[in-house]
């Protein structure tokens, strides 16, 4: 959240690096700076050789255009600014006297928060034009066919599905070769057109082709179209190849010996330690967390109930919390959907049927109907 103060420069400091001293000499390089832009939004992405700390100042008034993130002891030998489209002008990196400052200028001010990913080690720059004039700047907003926000009801007007994976990046494998990236791209594929027809909401896939989309990417796309609902779309994999069942995960520290397989499989945050602890607390938002959870119990109910008629012995695997980067910095509630075992070979033959598939797209569009009345 933005902290304006009149005539002052407001300096946030997130110290987030291990608590120990630096020697003079103790150099973080930046090595990759990738910035994603949009009209409504944009992320910056630093790419550090270790822990780095870092710090923000924006000031009010015109200056406020311009957001500074400041790297102590940080340097950085890449191309000096990046041209940019959109709420994101341009990005700028100016070193100084021991640490490097990385200016965005904005085409007008905007909410934004700083965070970090571990293990690479990535400071995140998230900027959003705030949700009002966003609103006002997006006619299509206003065409889509939202319910009044009567008592009990959610607003949700677009949602952003990810199929995980892409490209180069297969995913999980199952029976006859059949591919996860294909899988979920068929099944988002198959629920975008029903959540227009059948809700009015508009779609946005954060891959809509067999390529590879960054896990970086993939929230700030969702950001940028202004998302009531993130749904990432996964199949489970697991060694044993006798796990079974439909299982929804939210951001969040609890996490047990199968989320921690899946963590590994998904290029996800490690689930344990004092990085992962310092990583989820910049995410300490109550009423998301929440969000998140009702959601995410709706989809393995409406998982169940598009199944069962058709796949009796389907298990449901629950809700369950896990540190997955894809979910890290979403503005809005976000889940990671696991459809099925793709490793077992009941379940992995299903999947390769057009009607299994069909049957979660069916419960992804049931459980936001479901969401948005206020279930
Ligand atoms: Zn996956």
């Amino acid at each position: 959240m933005p902290v304006w103060l009149a005539g002052l420069v407001v300096v946030l400091s997130a110290l987030l690096a291990p608590p120990h001293a630096y020697a003079a000499d103790d150099t973080v390089h930046i090595t990759r700076i990738e910035p994603y832009a949009s009209r409504d939004a944009a992320r910056v992405v630093l790419y550090a050789s270790e822990a780095v700390s870092f710090e923000r100042a924006e000031q009010r008034g015109e200056a406020s255009r311009r957001l500074f993130v400041d790297l102590p002891r940080a340097a950085y030998e890449g191309p000096p600014s990046f041209e940019l489209k959109g709420l994101l002008r341009r990005v700028r990196i100016e070193p100084a006297a021991g640490k490097l400052r990385v200016v965005l200028e904005l085409s007008e001010p905007g909410q934004h928060s700083v965070f970090f990913l571990p293990q690479p080690f990535r400071v995140v720059i998230d900027v959003a034009r705030p949700a009002d004039s966003s609103a006002a700047a997006a006619p299509e907003r206003s065409r889509s066919r939202a319910p009044s926000a009567a008592t009990g009801e959610r607003v949700v007007r677009r949602i952003a599905l990810d199929p995980g994976h892409g490209g180069s990046e297969s995913g999980a494998t199952g029976p006859r070769g059949i591919r996860e990236k294909d899988i979920v791209l068929d099944i988002a594929h198959r629920a975008a057109p029903l959540l227009a027809r059948e809700l009015g909401i508009s779609t946005l896939l954060t891959r809509d082709t067999d390529d590879r989309v960054a896990l970086e990417e993939r929230v700030a796309k969702a950001n940028a179209f202004g998302a009531d609902l993130f749904v990432s779309i996964h199949c489970n994999a697991d060694p044993s190849r006798t796990a079974r069942g439909v299982i929804s995960f939210v951001l969040d520290g609890s996490h047990d010996r199968h989320s921690v397989s899946v963590l590994e499989r998904e290029n996800a945050a490690p689930s344990s330690g004092a990085d992962f602890q310092r990583f989820l607390e910049q995410f300490d938002d109550r009423l998301a967390a929440a969000r998140s959870r009702t959601f995410a119990r709706l989809l393995q109910r409406a998982s169940l109930a598009s199944l069962q008629p058709g796949y009796t012995d389907v298990i449901d695997g629950g809700v369950r919390g896990a540190g997955f980067y894809v979910l890290a910095g979403a503005r809005m509630p976000a889940v990671l959907f696991e459809t099925s075992f793709v490793s077992n070979e009941l379940e992995g033959t299903r999947l390769g049927t057009a009607h299994y598939r069909q049957k979660l797209a069916d419960a992804i569009v049931n459980a936001v109907r479901a969401y948005r009345a206020g279930y």
